[in-house]
């Protein structure tokens, strides 16, 4: 079946490359699709003006950061009521903080490669990255401009467990709970987006399979219980065994399943936008729920 429905992409409003207009002309044909941008919504009026131009039905969307015992877990919040102030308001804390970070990380990592520093403000004005932080990619993409490091280097620098790593300032980021409860109160409702990521985050934190997996489920039960309604079964961060697992505990929790790319522009170029698993129907069944 081809893919109907992208439930997942990302702008360069934050770690993607590209305008959100391109990002929607390029979902051309899919039935619907969302901009899920990391911890804002300040591409969300141009995504829907532009899908609706050409006939893609969409959703004003976000991917929030939130922690649980340290580890980064993603939740997309959909149908929210993106124009509240206050909301915006509460998601600034967090992009600033990711500002404060992509500094401290892009200082580091051009130390421990012995690069000369540069002005912070300097790298963000000359970039293409139109939003409230710098995201990780944006930092990989100068760090190959100017200097030739491959996005592989400095990724395994930069990520958790690399030298030039820079944890989250924790009070800025709310608790995976928390995050639902903030998406409800705002008219929305929440998705659990990849959720391979945080299993395999888990296991690596707590050393063992079964440790992490029991704190998986733990997490999802909270998640489930402060009103989660869908899973990112169909993701490309899941190989063929995670997909059929999530899909088995999406059932077994009642869950919608929902597909993304998490498509990054010229990012991510071997992820092309749309993905196979989710239909116009389910997209549908989706937004229903949201307005039951
Ligand atoms: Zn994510
Ligand atoms: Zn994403």
């Amino acid at each position: 079946m081809k893919p109907q429905v992208d439930m997942h992409m990302h702008s360069w409003y934050s770690d993607g490359s590209y305008s959100p207009e391109i990002m929607a002309m390029a979902a051309t044909g899919l039935q619907a699709a969302c901009l899920t941008d990391h911890d804002n919504v300040m591409g969300v009026a141009e995504f829907l003006d532009t899908a609706q131009k050409i006939g893609i039905d969409t959703m004003p969307a976000f991917e929030g950061s939130t922690l649980f015992h340290g580890v980064e877990v993603h939740i997309g919040g959909y149908d929210i009521n993106y124009q509240n102030q206050v909301f915006q308001k509460k998601l600034l804390e967090v992009t600033d903080m990711r500002h404060r970070r992509a500094e401290r990380i892009l200082t580091l990592t051009m130390k421990l490669l012995d690069l000369p520093q540069v002005d912070f403000k300097e790298v963000v004005r000359e970039s293409d990255s139109h939003g409230p932080y710098f995201g990780a990619w944006w930092s990989r993409d100068y760090l190959l401009k100017e200097h030739g490091i491959s996005y592989q280097v400095s990724k395994q620098l930069t990520s958790r467990g690399g030298r030039a790593y820079v944890p989250y300032e924790e009070e800025c980021l709310m608790q995976p709970t928390e995050l639902i409860e903030f998406i409800k109160y705002y008219g929305g409702e929440a998705c659990l987006m990849h959720p391979g990521e945080a299993l395999r985050r888990l296991v690596r934190l707590t050393n063992s399979e079964q440790r992490g997996r029991t704190k998986f489920y733990t997490l999802l039960r909270q998640l489930v219980e402060a009103g989660l309604i869908a899973m990112e079964v169909f993701s490309p961060k899941h190989n063929i065994e995670e997909t059929t697992e999530f899909f088995d505990i999406a059932k077994r929790f009642n869950l919608i399943m929902t597909a993304g790319s998490d498509n990054h522009g010229r990012f991510t170029s071997k992820v092309p936008i749309g993905r196979e698993g989710m239909s116009y129907d389910d997209f549908k069944r989706f937004r229903e729920k949201i307005h039951s």
